[in-house]
């Protein structure tokens, strides 16, 4: 047997049912078929790798920064009142690298699946999303770009990281169009990080530059916004603190 094979459950023999003690006609559902779903769920999320496990509310460092306390505090919430949303309004947010941003996206997934909420969730960055586009443009590519994004129309979670990262060209301003306003007809709850602000610009530019005038405010309509501003980049402090040390 090979190493990388899942071990069978011990207690039900990889069966996924229990007898129940004194009645040995009736069954129950083994305590491992919760963990088999919750795993496949985290694998159909496509949360990349550096973000699961631990990227959960409890493990968000929120430097006892209010800020911070108060955006992992909405997103808490958020989590609490999944499935109910108010026309599926889902969040927005925003701040610098570092901020934690992503973190508090996944974070939000990983707990509607760990407390076994429903739903299709999907996590999907967008810098990926584009090059996985633009690649299936390819003559031999196996999947086009209808196959590419139906997921990300159907989820009804979707976390979609680094809104604005792109470069805004007439393709990736069609692309996230067509998505985001797909997913406006059809009430699906959106989370969006971005790096960019409304009121200050970044490089010279604001969310609304890097994303268009009209979808600026769509996003306005779908989700509610959580800002991270003016938090210190964790990813720097902990190398200041490594290089200190
Ligand atoms: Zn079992």
């Amino acid at each position: 047997m090979s190493a990388i094979l899942p071990a069978t459950c011990a207690r039900c023999n990889g069966s996924g049912w229990i007898p129940l003690s004194g009645d040995s006609l009736r069954v129950e559902p083994c305590g491992c078929q919760g963990d088999l779903r919750r795993r496949q769920r985290i694998a159909a999320s496509t949360i990349p790798r550096r973000y699961y496990p631990h990227c959960t509310l409890e493990t968000f460092y929120d430097k006892n920064n209010a800020v911070l306390k108060s955006a992992r505090n909405r997103v808490r919430e958020f989590v609490d009142a999944w499935p109910m949303t108010i026309d599926g309004r889902g969040l927005l947010l925003m701040g610098g690298c570092g901020a934690g941003k992503t973190h508090l996206a996944v974070a939000a997934l990983v707990e509607i699946i760990h407390s076994g909420k429903p739903g299709r969730l999907l996590f999907s960055n967008f810098q990926d999303l584009i090059q996985e586009i633009q690649a299936s443009f390819d003559p031999d590519a196996a999947v086009g770009k209808a196959e590419i994004l139906r997921p990300l129309l159907e989820a009804d979670l979707l976390v979609l990281d680094e809104l604005g990262s792109q470069k805004p060209t007439q393709f990736v301003q069609d692309v996230l169009y067509y998505v985001i306003n797909s997913r406006y007809n059809t009430e699906r709850t959106t989370i969006f990080t971005t790096n960019y602000y409304d009121d200050a610009s970044v490089e010279g530019q604001r969310l609304q530059d890097r994303v268009g005038d009209r979808l600026r405010s769509r996003l306005h309509e779908m989700t509610e916004l959580i800002s991270i501003k003016g938090v210190p980049d964790h990813r720097i402090a902990n190398k200041q603190s490594r290089n200190i040390l």
